[in-house]
């Protein structure tokens, strides 16, 4: 029997405003898109905590034995800068900046993207599709909704009619905002744009002479709408009515009620069960940001380069971080806040080194399943990783007091108990136990600070061939040494 068979999943929907119980449309099958990044920089902290947040959600949904396809997609063309229609298409504003094609853009940070990802242990999705890749779905798309008589062109470029929809629809459904109120607080277009209302958005835009992310359309040349992609990709893949749909809090509007309002224009029906939307990663109280510079890169917090920051983490240190916070709730950065996670996660590895040193005995003095089941109840309620782990820490208290003889276990009760506890740090929480990595860093920092002496050693006998070929050949293999008035330091 499938473990989601006895556990009961509540998620708070975004579109009722409620936790409800979660209900799959087919047994045993989870449909989920999540609105992937857009590739024009690298991703910061902050983009990883919403993807993280989902990466939980998956986790713990393949941890109770549901068959999940995950669609998260590639934002490669149509996202303007201020997400706004009018403007500059973000991937094409970077290509010209810095004087490259704008898939050179794409594949760029595409990589970043996934490599950091992986540094951070996360489990690919099923289906990873790009925007680019589905322009023939969204043109056809696009058909369906003009034939709507909801879709208009206008001089090349086709717009979705907000006023003409809402008349038998919803928009405002998702984000609570009632039509009459965002028309009134829009300033008059005074004709210089093609919309009949301000609050139209574009389904495909025309592409002046000098766009070059261009392709062919019923309506001449042209790119699609931001917007657009995401309805093409999760209906392709997920079909028309899925499970859940989620993104980071920002996208609620306009981006997602625009995908709600495109899919009932075209397919009359509403096509997602479940929105779940995560909260923002905060520095210094701000939202972290590409445009504001306000953020960390992950990359930082593995190397500690950046000045906030008092060290380097591991990876598995700076999710144990995030997750110590409900995805629903703002999370500020902070050194001191990653320092105590560490001293936090660093409990919980030893914990499990001393569960291996626990005796069995022919009685249970503890209630392992009753503390297992309320693991699960905090990842049941609305995936509740900070109660999780406080249930954990309880754990580590149990290992101590197991340890030390003052309760017992029966073996098929240790069993059960260290079971739980590697599911729940590993394949759910997506924890790493970076001890053995550590182990292997402590071993080259040894090597090189034993460089470091002989060079100044070296130095001090004037075998200036010796000292060079020492830095020069570190450098080399990516190793660089800094000279400054407290010793040698160096960098990877
Ligand atoms: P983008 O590449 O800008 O489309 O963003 C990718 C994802 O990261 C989206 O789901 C955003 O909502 C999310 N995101 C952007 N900034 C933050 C932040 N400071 N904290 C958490 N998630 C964020
Ligand atoms: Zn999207």
């Amino acid at each position: 029997m499938p473990l989601y068979s006895t556990q009961n999943i509540k998620l708070y929907n975004s579109l009722s405003g409620e936790k409800e119980n979660f209900t799959p449309i087919h047994e045993g099958n989870v449909g989920m898109y999540v609105c992937g990044p857009t590739v024009y920089s690298n991703v910061h902290l902050g983009n990883v905590r919403t993807f993280m947040s989902f990466d939980i959600i998956f986790r713990y949904l393949i941890h109770l034995g549901y068959k999940v396809r995950y669609v998260r997609n590639i934002t490669d063309v149509g996202h303007m800068v201020d997400d706004i229609d009018e403007g500059e298409d973000k991937i094409a504003k970077k290509a010209r900046l810095e004087q490259l094609e704008p898939m050179e853009v794409v594949q760029r940070y595409t990589v970043d993207f996934h490599q950091t990802l992986k540094a951070f242990n996360f489990l690919p999705p099923s289906i990873e599709p790009t925007a680019t890749g589905h322009i023939i779905e969204q043109i056809e798309i696009i058909k369906q909704i003009v034939a709507s008589g909801i879709g208009y062109e206008a001089n090349g470029s086709i717009y979705f009619d907000v006023v003409k929809y809402n008349e038998n629809h919803n928009y405002g459904i998702l984000s609570g905002r009632n039509i009459e109120d965002m028309l009134a607080n829009t300033r008059d277009l005074d004709g210089q744009s093609d919309k009949k209302n301000p609050q139209d958005f574009a389904l495909w835009k025309k592409a002046e002479q000098q766009h070059i992310m261009r392709w062919p359309s019923p309506w001449g040349e042209g790119f699609p709408g931001w917007h657009l992609e995401c309805t093409a990709m999760s209906t392709k893949y997920l079909g028309n009515h899925f499970d859940i749909h989620g993104g980071g809090m920002d996208l609620k509007f306009p981006h997602h009620e625009c995908e709600i309002a495109q899919n009932e224009a075209c397919t009359g029906q509403t096509p997602v069960n479940y929105w779940m939307h995560a909260n923002m990663l905060t520095l210094n109280g701000k939202k972290m940001a590409k445009s504001t510079g306000n953020n960390i890169l992950p990359g930082e917090i593995l190397s500690g380069d950046n000045t906030i920051l008092s060290k380097p983490f591991p990876a598995s240190v700076a999710r144990f971080f995030m997750l110590q916070a409900h995805y629903r709730s703002i999370l500020d950065f902070s050194d001191d806040a990653i320092v105590a996670a560490e001293k936090g996660y660093k409990r919980l590895m030893e914990a499990l080194d001393t569960l291996n040193q626990i005796p069995t005995s022919k009685t249970s003095s503890l209630d392992i399943a009753a503390w297992k089941q309320l693991c699960y109840d905090a990842m049941n309620d609305d995936f509740n990783t900070p109660i999780l782990i406080a249930h954990l820490f309880e754990g580590v208290r149990y290992t101590n007091i197991l340890k030390d003889g003052k309760e017992t276990l029966t073996e098929a009760d240790l069993t059960t108990f260290k079971k739980a506890m590697n599911d729940l740090l590993f394949d759910v929480l997506g924890l790493e136990n970076e001890k053995s990595s550590n182990s292997q860093n402590d071993k080259l920092e040894g090597t090189v600070n034993l460089l470091i002496e002989m060079r100044n050693q070296a130095r001090a006998d004037k075998n200036f061939a010796l000292s060079d070929q020492i830095r020069d050949q570190l450098l080399a293999i990516g190793i660089q040494l800094k000279d400054g008035k407290e010793g040698t330091s160096f960098t990877i």
